[in-house]
């Protein structure tokens, strides 16, 4: 592990998951620095001036593994190899900004990442839910595996995210609406997998992280057709006006969008 100054900051590079573990520590006053591509702008607009920088690049954080049915995706793994993940995963991935982001952007970094100008951000989010991927992370307490939408729902504060466990899905499906620009971000999106829970529905841009649609969920498992259930989305989302869309849009988009995503479950990439 090596440790730098410059400019008051402190940085550390850890070389492997331990070092970069005990380094964190509880995180009190630790900037997690992954791939950089929403903390550089914040940093050299002055925004933020971090003083005790963990940079995550050579902790050995990255990659894709497969074990007993399980694929297991380390923090540090970028974007841009995610690209061909299990569905819709692989979809959301493959919807993230362009290919210069997507190179540098990691799953950690957006499990984590904080909504800039009122806009949501964390595209993955949503995908993950509906795989029902469970997140370890470290900090505090020592380490801990919790469902995604625990993880989003109690803050990623205090806690450096290490890898991300899923399940191939049966059969998935994704719906999104996006701005006709390669650097704009996703206005909606919503996945859809069962898995052997029965079919799950992640919703992201609703909110500032993404959320796990229950009662759309409830509605399928209760019989309900994908348009009825389709409409419950109202009840788990309650979207808000920002700079890339109104409350009003979203609100109509949702359930269109939820019952496409229905309707492509099984239809794979
Ligand atoms: C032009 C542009 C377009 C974009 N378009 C999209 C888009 O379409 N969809 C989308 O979802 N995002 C988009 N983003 C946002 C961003 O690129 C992604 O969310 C990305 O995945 C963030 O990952 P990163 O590694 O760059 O995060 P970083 O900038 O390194 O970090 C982001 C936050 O997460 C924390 N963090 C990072 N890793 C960890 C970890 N392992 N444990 C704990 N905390 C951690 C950091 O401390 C920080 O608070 C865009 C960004 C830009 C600049």
């Amino acid at each position: 592990m090596t440790s730098t100054s410059l400019e008051a900051a402190q940085f550390v590079v850890p070389t492997s998951r331990d070092e970069a573990v005990q380094a964190f520590g509880d995180g009190s006053g630790v900037t997690v620095f992954a791939g950089g591509t929403i903390l550089m702008p914040e940093i050299n607009y002055g925004r933020l001036r971090p003083a005790h920088v963990l940079m995550l690049g050579r902790a050995g954080l990255s990659g894709i593994g497969h074990k007993d049915g399980a694929v297991t995706i380390g923090a540090m793994t970028t974007v841009a190899e995610l690209e061909d993940a299990p569905e819709p995963l692989g979809s959301a991935a493959r919807n993230v900004a362009d290919h210069e982001i997507r190179a540098q952007a990691t799953l950690g970094g957006n499990l984590c990442a904080p909504s800039g100008g009122g806009t949501p951000r964390g595209d993955l989010q949503a995908a993950l839910i509906a795989l029902a991927a469970t997140v370890r992370t470290a900090g505090k307490d020592g380490e801990r595996t919790a469902p995604v939408e625990d993880f989003l729902a109690a803050g990623a504060d205090g806690r450096l995210v290490l890898e991300v466990e899923l399940h191939e899905p049966k059969r998935s499906g994704y719906a999104a609406a996006r701005r006709p620009h390669a650097h704009a971000y996703t206005i909606l999106a919503v996945c859809a997998a069962e898995t052997s829970e029965g079919v799950r529905v992640g919703i992201s841009g609703a909110g500032a992280n993404a959320l796990r649609a229950r009662h759309v969920e409830d509605a399928l498992a209760g019989g309900a057709s994908a348009e009825d259930a389709a409409q419950k989305a109202l009840d788990d989302a309650q979207p808000q006006d920002d700079a890339l869309a109104s409350a009003w849009y979203r609100q109509r988009l949702l359930p269109v969008l939820v019952r496409r995503a229905l309707d492509d479950l099984g239809g794979g990439k």
